[in-house]
């Protein structure tokens, strides 16, 4: 069935392959799980644990220290909590202990980069400064497209998105996620966020321009997946066949239903 609400991830996929659209949206096949949509989900529930601590418990003398052990007793945590998922998913299982060491990195750059803002004569003004909403949803009627931004200042308009990937730039997939974010913000406060960017975890954050060419990029991009995936006849998704088929030791979720088709 078609969808009525369209997400900068459904729209990303149908740019990737029209075919991968149908079987994920219009056939709603289940997605196999991976270690990195596994790994994104536990640290994104990490920062999110973070910032609900009580700063007015962290010493002054000692708060790097202390931040730092704390966010990596939530990654313990919630490493465990995922650990089933984490055993299905990895492959071989000697690499699992790889993945956490990367991910332990990952949260430590991170913790490193706030511990640099924050204000060791003012730590609490300054860490509640710091502090965004976390995975705020946005829907817009007008324009049926949804969206979850993992960190929001609204006060100030900045939209910032986590990724644990190993890319470091902004990719024209981020910048339509980014510019639907935009739109949703521009609708529910009637003006433009002051910046929208990505934390890319590993290497720090990096902005994107936002003006109207930016908003207008992301209603074009709404309104033509509308058009496109109105039906639910599997021909008018076309196969897109390359690299996001098959490469090393990995193939599209829907590779095997998709080369009997
Ligand atoms: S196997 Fe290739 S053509 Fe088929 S859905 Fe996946 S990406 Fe598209």
């Amino acid at each position: 069935m078609p969808r009525e609400y369209q997400s900068a991830s459904s729209i990303n996929t149908y740019r990737q392959c029209p075919r991968r659209y149908y079987y994920q949206y219009i056939k709603n096949l289940p997605l196999k799980k991976s270690i990195h949509l596994v790994r994104g989900n536990l640290v994104h529930s990490v920062l999110e644990e973070f910032f609900n601590i009580n700063i007015d418990e962290i010493s002054k003398e000692n708060f790097d220290f202390e931040l730092r052990m704390i966010a990596l007793e939530l990654l313990k945590k919630h490493w465990l909590l995922n650990k089933s998922d984490i055993f299905e998913t990895v492959s071989p299982k000697e690499k699992i202990g790889f993945y956490f060491e990367e991910t332990r990195d990952m949260i430590g750059y991170w913790v490193n980069d706030l511990l640099d803002k924050l204000d060791p004569d003012d730590l609490v003004t300054s860490f509640n400064k710091l502090k965004p909403k976390t995975e705020v949803e946005f829907i817009s009627d007008k324009y049926k497209v949804r969206g979850y931004i993992d960190a929001l200042f609204d006060d100030e308009g900045i939209i910032l998105d986590y990724k644990t990937s190993n890319k470091d730039y902004i990719t024209e997939e981020y910048k339509l996620q980014l510019a639907i974010y935009c739109l949703l913000f521009y609708e529910k406060y009637g003006r433009m966020p002051s910046k929208a960017g990505i934390n890319f975890l590993k290497f720090g954050e990096e902005y994107i321009t936002v003006d109207d060419e930016l908003i207008e990029f992301a209603k074009k991009e709404v309104k033509k997946i509308h058009e496109m995936t109105k039906s639910d006849n599997v021909k008018e998704y076309p196969k897109c066949e390359g690299p996001l088929c098959k490469w090393g030791t990995g193939e599209c979720e829907f590779y095997q239903i998709c080369m009997k088709g």
